[in-house]
């Protein structure tokens, strides 16, 4: 049996890594199999992109990854301003300004059983490198998009706010995708409103009023969100946190996504129903352009 990946899936070979307080060779990068991140999926992350050499609101993302770490217990072995130090020293091994980079904390390596009093050390690595999650293309005409039969976790099991390593929910979701033969779907709540996406937040803007749903509905905080929030206030458009359904996002009149890897990207049709007449919306098109600003540092 082959158990070798598909070679466009193979990482670059030049690419270095931190692991652990030392940047090193991909090829030595390995964590253990008895790591807990690996065998229960216990472990905190974040995805952070750099643009012109910057970590775009690192803070902001080392602020959440404490909190996501607070959340399940974990204590993080490195503090804030080494977590920003590891990550630009990352870039620099990789000759990266522009891209995308991945921290992720482990619970580590510890006995076969679930409890977390029996691990080591938490293990943290960072890759930098490029991400590209959508066709480029489909920034330009707008994506196509299903609402999905499975809903996000409940609050009160893994809440959504935690930015864990357990992303099989949204992976149960993303699968429903692509059988629909589209990229991305929107998960509802346990109550039936509108959460997020698998990887993304959701607006969508009605009779010129911006809305998305609010963190109680069960949604990863997104720094994406928070930005595009501010870009929507700073134009002065009208903006509502409100509960959607799948009605709300049926007679929108535009729709978008927000994420770090995905950045802002258009909404065109859900569930095979049109938005925005099949292009991407005006609004839409103005916060796409005014992110781009932001995140080049033009604003
Ligand atoms: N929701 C989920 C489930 C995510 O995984 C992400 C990030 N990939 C987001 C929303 C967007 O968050 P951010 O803008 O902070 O990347």
């Amino acid at each position: 049996m082959n158990f070798q990946p598909p070679k466009q899936y193979a990482p670059d070979p030049n690419l270095k890594i931190f692991l652990n307080g030392r940047i090193v060779p991909v090829a030595e990068a390995t964590v253990s199999v008895f790591d807990h991140g690996l065998l229960y999926g216990d472990g905190v992350f974040e995805g952070i992109r750099s643009y012109g050499g910057k970590a775009f609101r690192l803070d902001e993302h080392l602020k959440r990854l404490e909190q996501s770490a607070r959340a399940i217990r974990l204590e993080l072995p490195m503090t804030r301003e080494e977590c920003a130090k590891a990550t630009y020293d990352t870039l620099k091994a990789n000759n990266i300004t522009d891209g995308y980079i991945r921290l992720v904390v482990t619970r580590g390596v510890g006995y076969l059983g679930l409890s977390p009093s029996r691990t080591e050390c938490p293990c943290v690595f960072i890759i930098a490198s490029q991400i590209e999650l959508y066709p480029k293309e489909l920034y330009e005409k707008g994506m196509a998009i299903i609402s999905c039969s499975v809903i996000r976790n409940h609050p009160n099991a893994v809440s959504p706010r935690i930015k864990s390593l357990n992303y099989l929910n949204n992976i149960l979701a993303k699968i429903e995708a692509l059988d629909a033969g589209v990229h991305e779907a929107v998960m509802y709540n346990h109550q039936g409103f509108v959460a997020e996406c698998t990887g993304d937040n959701i607006f969508v803007i009605r009779d010129g009023v911006v809305q998305t749903p609010p963190t109680a509905a069960g949604l990863l905080e997104g720094i994406t969100r928070d930005a595009v929030i501010e870009l929507v206030n700073k134009r002065g458009i009208p903006f509502r946190e409100m509960n959607l359904t799948r009605h709300d996002l049926y007679v929108a009149d535009e729709a978008f996504l927000t994420g770090t890897a995905a950045e802002v990207i258009p909404v065109t049709k859900i569930d095979g129903r049109p938005v925005s007449a099949g292009q991407p919306g005006p609004i839409t098109r103005q916060l796409i352009g005014d992110f781009k600003n932001l995140v080049n540092g033009r604003m």
